[in-house]
């Protein structure tokens, strides 16, 4: 059999369900669906007999050009641009807001800002990006949007799949210039499928990047909805995932999910959403071998300031780091007109603002590569090399994460039935390594004053 997709990247589940093989096929033969875990797939409608090979060349998750490889072709030669091994290619960087986007939006409404303008200047034709749809198996899908009122309506962030191909296939069929936003595995997708195919490249004239840490199943929105208080969850319309709160800080945002019949629900990050996220339920586990935290391959990449001094303001605000000398020019216009109230940040600061998903996706990504190794399991090749050099208590941590990914998709099909999810058993279950997690932590607060006495007592013992 020729290597495809299917066989290369979906069976050997590293598929982050982008769409953009099957948006891409000559043949349209491949068909983004769900899995039985709520995360997109492709599948074959037909038997590929071609053979060209064209979805793995396109394929974010094979063993193609890496990031830095394909920024040094975009933005290598560009006059001033910097690199930096965590950030990749980048001309400058910004913090602030949009007055006008800066309440509706996730962060400080910059993207929306962004967008609005790239289309109401006629600088693009049509901006693509994920909105609602009003159906609860498929709460949002990738749209393309040519008015500036459902570009504002798409603000916030979508922590729910969303594929590409339909849209990838539309760009093929309609002349235009389109601006597309997308997680950075999207937008590199994205920068592959263009070197293949001229009308992509002709046609998407910017991409808007956004830093992440991880993506979420579906089946991550019906537990957040289950927990805010949603019985019946196939009756979910709506759902909005960073609701601000004026007395509370940017970082404890709420999500919200509406019925058919009006009813909203609401929980707050810190009722039981973080512990959801920052354990890893119900992320892909293509996330585990992903090295790109700030969308390298991306015109212009957006992202929460989370650093304490912006943090705390309930309103949101961004970090924005610059590749493309247009929007850079755009940018400073913004600034000067007073649309946006933005001001220069050191590029440090922006790394820093990240240093929990660069830990996550580049330290730790060395060791889940060594571990997959050990198991003989099928990676792709990174910019990181499998390593086994971390602590002890982190090592066992992020075993049980892994653990805990894979428990909490098999345990939600346990717990879930006729649209009801059983809250109580499933977080029962998904406890005793929650607890196990916390010794750890708690081992770690004594084991490492411990260790520094035992080295002063050494240094002391030498001088002696
Ligand atoms: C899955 C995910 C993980 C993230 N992880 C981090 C993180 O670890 N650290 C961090 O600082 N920031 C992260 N972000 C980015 C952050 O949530 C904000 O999107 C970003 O700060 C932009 O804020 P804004 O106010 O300028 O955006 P807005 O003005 O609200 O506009 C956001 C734009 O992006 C589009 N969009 C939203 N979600 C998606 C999506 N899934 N795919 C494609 N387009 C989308 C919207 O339609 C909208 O047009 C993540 C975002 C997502 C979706
Ligand atoms: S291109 Fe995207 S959808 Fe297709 S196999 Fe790769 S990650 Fe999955
Ligand atoms: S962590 Fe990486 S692979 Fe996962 S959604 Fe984000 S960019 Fe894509």
């Amino acid at each position: 059999m020729k290597p495809n997709v299917i066989n290369e990247i979906v069976k050997n589940d590293l598929c982050i369900g982008c769409g953009t093989c099957a948006g891409i096929c000559p043949q349209k033969i491949l068909k983004i669906q769900d899995n039985k875990y709520g995360e997109y797939i492709p599948s074959e409608i037909q038997e590929c007999n071609s053979g060209c090979g064209l979805c793995l060349e396109v394929c974010p998750f094979s063993n193609r050009e890496n990031e830095t490889e394909i920024g040094t072709k975009i933005y290598g030669n560009i006059e001033g641009v910097n690199y930096l091994p965590e950030t990749g290619y980048y001309l400058d960087s910004y913090v602030g807001y949009s007055n006008e986007f800066r309440q509706s939006s996730a962060s400080g409404g910059m993207a929306t800002w962004l967008l609005t303008k790239l289309l109401k200047e006629g600088i693009v034709d049509y901006i693509i990006g994920p909105t609602s749809q009003k159906n609860p198996e498929k709460l949002f899908s990738f749209e393309i949007l040519s008015d500036e009122n459902s570009v504002k309506m798409a603000s916030g962030s979508v922590y729910y799949p969303v594929e590409m191909s339909e849209v990838i296939q539309r760009i093929q069929e309609v002349p235009g210039r389109y601006a597309i936003t997308g997680l950075p595995c999207f937008i590199k997708a994205l920068r592959l499928a263009a070197q293949k195919n001229k009308k992509l490249k002709e046609r998407i004239v910017f991409t808007i990047g956004l830093v992440c840490g991880q993506m979420k199943s579906k089946n991550y929105t019906k537990y957040i909805a289950a927990l805010a208080g949603n019985n019946d969850l196939s009756k979910i319309q709506n759902v909005y995932y960073r609701g601000k709160s004026p007395e509370k800080p940017a970082s404890n945002f709420y999500f919200q999910s509406t019925d058919e019949h009006g009813s909203q629900k609401k929980i707050f990050w810190s009722e039981g959403v973080s512990e959801a996220w920052l354990n890893r339920w119900f992320t892909p586990n293509a996330c585990n071998y992903c090295d790109d935290v700030f969308a390298e391959v991306a015109d212009v990449t957006f992202m929460d300031a989370w650093l304490p001094e912006y943090s705390k303001d309930s309103r949101g605000t961004n970090l924005v780091l610059v590749r493309s000398p247009e929007v850079l020019t755009l940018i400073q216009e913004g600034i000067k007109k007073g649309e946006i109230n933005d001001n220069k940040i050191s590029v440090e600061k922006v790394i820093q603002s990240q240093a929990g998903v660069l830990e996550l996706k580049r330290k730790h990504l060395s060791y889940r590569l060594y571990l997959a190794k050990l198991k003989g399991q099928k990676v792709p090749e990174k910019r990181e090399n499998a390593s086994k050099a971390i602590g002890i208590l982190k090592k066992r941590e992020i075993n049980l994460k892994i653990k805990m990914q894979k428990e909490s998709k098999q345990l939600f099909l346990e717990c879930y039935q006729n649209h009801t999810l059983d809250i109580k058993t499933f977080r029962d279950g998904m406890h005793p390594y929650i607890n196990h997690i916390r010794q750890l932590r708690l081992l770690g607060k004594f084991v490492l004053p411990i260790r520094l006495i035992k080295k002063i007592s050494k240094v002391e013992g030498k001088k002696k």
